[in-house]
C-alpha cells in the first residue's frame, strides 16, 4: 500500500481529476499498477485485455437478460444493465454491469469472467459502485452480487459503512498518488508480480 495513507487522509480530493472504478480495483491489486497507468496516455489504459473485457461484460449482460434471478436468490427485482454511474465529489465514474431495482433495495452486480474466488479488491470495487448508487439517493443499498460467469455462481457482499469509508479513504491515497507522482510500495504478494506486464519496471521484483 502507498506509504501517503497518513497524507492522504489530510486532503480534499482534487477537482481536476476523474477515476475509474475499475482504478480502485488494480491500485488493491498492487498500488504501482496505478502509479503505471496514470503515466500512460488514456488511449494506452484502456488496452487491448480491458477493450476484451468490456464486450465480455456486454456479452455477459446479453445472455443474463434471459436468464431469471434465482442464482441470486431472489424471486423480484427489476433489472438494468451497463448502467453509467458517477460522482463529481468523489471524482469516480464507472459503468456497472447490472442493476436489480427492488421495492426496499438497490442491488449491484458486477460480472467477473473467472471462477468463483473471493477477491478482496473485487469486493472493494463493488463497494465503490454502492457509494455510486448513494449519492443518486435511489433506495438504500445494502449488499450487492460478485457474478463469476465460468461457473455461473452468485456471491453475495454485504456492504457495510465500514467498507465505504475503507473505499473513500482509498480514493484520497489514489488521488494523492497522482497528484505527487511519488512512488509507491509495490504489493506484498509476489504471485501477483509474476504475470505482471510492469514487472520489468519493478527491479526490487526480479
Ligand atoms: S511487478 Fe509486482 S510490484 Fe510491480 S507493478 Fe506489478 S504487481 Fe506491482
Amino acid at each position: 500500500m502507498a506509504t501517503t495513507s497518513a497524507l492522504a487522509a489530510e486532503r480534499p480530493l482534487s477537482s481536476e481529476l476523474w477515476f475509474n472504478v475499475t482504478d480502485v480495483r488494480q491500485y488493491l491489486y498492487c498500488a504501482r499498477v496505478l502509479h503505471f497507468r496514470l503515466g500512460q496516455p488514456l488511449h494506452h489504459r484502456l488496452s487491448y485485455k480491458m477493450n476484451e473485457g468490456v464486450l465480455m461484460h456486454q456479452r455477459a449482460g446479453e445472455l443474463e437478460r434471459r436468464r431469471s434471478l434465482k442464482a441470486y436468490g431472489l424471486t423480484d427485482g427489476a433489472r438494468r444493465f451497463q448502467v453509467p454511474l458517477a460522482s463529481a465529489r468523489l471524482r469516480v465514474r464507472g459503468q456497472l454491469d447490472m442493476l436489480i431495482e427492488r421495492q426496499h433495495e438497490v442491488i449491484p452486480v458486477e460480472f467477473k469472467n473467472a471462477r468463483a474466488e473471493r477477491q478482496t479488491n473485487h469486493r472493494y470495487q463493488l463497494t465503490l459502485y454502492a457509494l455510486l448508487l448513494d449519492e443518486l439517493g435511489l433506495k438504500p443499498v445494502r449488499r450487492g452480487f460478485l457474478f463469476y460467469l465460468l461457473d455461473g455462481r452468485a456471491d453475495e457482499v454485504v456492504v457495510t459503512e465500514g467498507m465505504r469509508r475503507f473505499v473513500t479513504r482509498t480514493l484520497r491515497e489514489m488521488q494523492t498518488l497522482a497528484l505527487t507522482g511519488s512512488w509507491p510500495e509495490g504489493t506484498r504478494r509476489l504471485g501477483r508480480c509474476r504475470p505482471c506486464e510492469y514487472l520489468r519496471f519493478c527491479n526490487d521484483r526480479w
